[in-house]
């Protein structure tokens, strides 16, 4: 990959980085906010399910938040835009609808025909 696309992707990984960990951060300070005692039973339900939808969606970002630090990398070390499967390099216009993309769009129709035969 060229130098220029490579800056290309290293500041856009970095723009979302950084929107995602603002973000995880006012997540977390929305949980520690609201979590006091709820005395009412059907308040504390409302509470646990919010909280876990909450849980559910920092897992996620966390997920990507890891996808991206590895993106990041794999710029630093100039190995970003290769496909982890067979080598070859991922088309610029793939990785920029899926900028932590690590597979190549053959072998990723590859893979997910293959989880779909195992139904995972
Ligand atoms: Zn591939």
């Amino acid at each position: 990959m060229k130098d220029k696309d490579l800056k290309y992707f290293k500041d856009l990984l970095s723009g979302w980085l950084e929107e995602l960990l603002t973000h995880a951060d006012s997540t977390v300070n929305g949980l520690r906010d609201s979590d006091e005692n709820l005395p009412d039973p059907l308040d504390r339900a409302v509470f646990d399910s919010e909280r876990n939808f909450t849980l559910r969606i920092r897992d996620r970002e966390s997920m990507l938040i890891k996808k991206i630090r590895k993106s990041l990398q794999d710029i630093e070390e100039h190995v970003y835009g290769i496909c982890e499967s067979c080598g070859e390099d991922i088309a610029i216009e793939r990785l920029k609808a899926r900028p932590v993309t690590r597979h190549c769009i053959r072998c990723k129709t590859q893979i997910e025909a293959r989880e779909k035969l195992t139904g995972t």
